[in-house]
């Protein structure tokens, strides 16, 4: 078996201007065949879904550069979506990881510290003004989640202003290339939207707790949508009290009314 990097290439049946989706998955290091798999690209818009990528090493990172470069020296255009966190700690940490290409949207792992609780959200970059506020709703507890990072880190590359998909018309192309992720987040947002058109501020889309399993998690997340978005400004205002604090507030006050009673009756 050749290469720890899957790479799938879907490229579309008609439509000259259609996106060409390609999905990776795996380790990306020097045993990778992104190059040899997209030599006949040119002149395409190239999605990069980026969702499985579980890991990258240093010559991972150099080829997947050199591959960005060359991709472009094609005329190809690049949008990267889904990116797991390894591919954002690169687009932070190395100059031009994008080359000229635009970032549609990131995973983001966030934690519930009182329950232990993993999630990894979906953010679509567009549709979220200030990703580094946000702040999840555990889909266990229903506290608002951390991000397991340094948000100002996390979401670094944003501050260029020139790293996010804005073109709409690229948007709807992004969009029918990956059905999916547009299916998903039309999902969470009551349904009949575009992702193109304006929406609520937040859409997370949290998985379950393996977050390892990117692709398969990202697309499982359609199915479990149990988890709430949060607006990142709210002030404390309209919280909902979680079922477990019902639950336990309900039974503190039958032991006290029990206690009550029985001193009442004892006297
Ligand atoms: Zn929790």
């Amino acid at each position: 078996m050749r290469g720890k990097l899957g790479v799938e290439l879907r490229t579309p049946e008609d439509a000259a201007d259609a996106a060409v989706l390609v999905r990776l998955s795996g380790v990306l290091d020097e045993d990778n065949q992104l190059a040899e798999a997209t030599s006949k690209l040119y002149e395409a818009l190239v999605v990069v879904d980026c969702a499985g990528v579980r890991r990258i090493n240093s010559c991972g990172v150099r080829d997947w550069v050199d591959w960005v470069g060359e991709m472009e020296s094609r005329g190809n255009r690049l949008v990267l979506v889904a990116c797991s966190s390894h591919i954002v700690d690169q687009v932070n940490m190395v100059h031009n990881f994008c080359g000229q290409g635009k970032i549609r949207s990131v995973q983001a792992p966030y934690y519930c510290r009182p329950c232990d609780h993993e999630a990894t959200v979906l953010i679509a970059l567009a549709e979220v003004p200030a990703p580094a506020d946000m702040r999840p709703t555990c889909a266990r507890c229903g506290g608002a989640m951390a991000l397991d990072h340094i948000p100002e880190q996390y979401f670094a590359f944003l501050q260029d202003g020139r790293s996010v998909l804005t073109d709409a018309a690229t948007e709807r192309l992004v969009a029918a290339a990956v059905p999916e992720t547009a299916e998903r987040i039309r999902a969470l947002d009551g349904g009949g939207r575009s992702p193109s058109e304006p929406t609520r501020p937040v859409t997370p889309t949290p998985t379950s707790d393996d977050v390892e399993a990117a692709p398969e998690g990202v697309t499982r997340a359609v199915a479990s949508g149990e988890m709430q978005p949060s607006a990142p400004d709210s002030g404390g205002g309209g919280q909902v009290v979680s079922p477990v604090l019902t639950v336990v507030l309900v039974a503190a006050m039958v032991v006290v009314i029990s206690l009550m009673l029985f001193l009442v009756f004892e006297a």
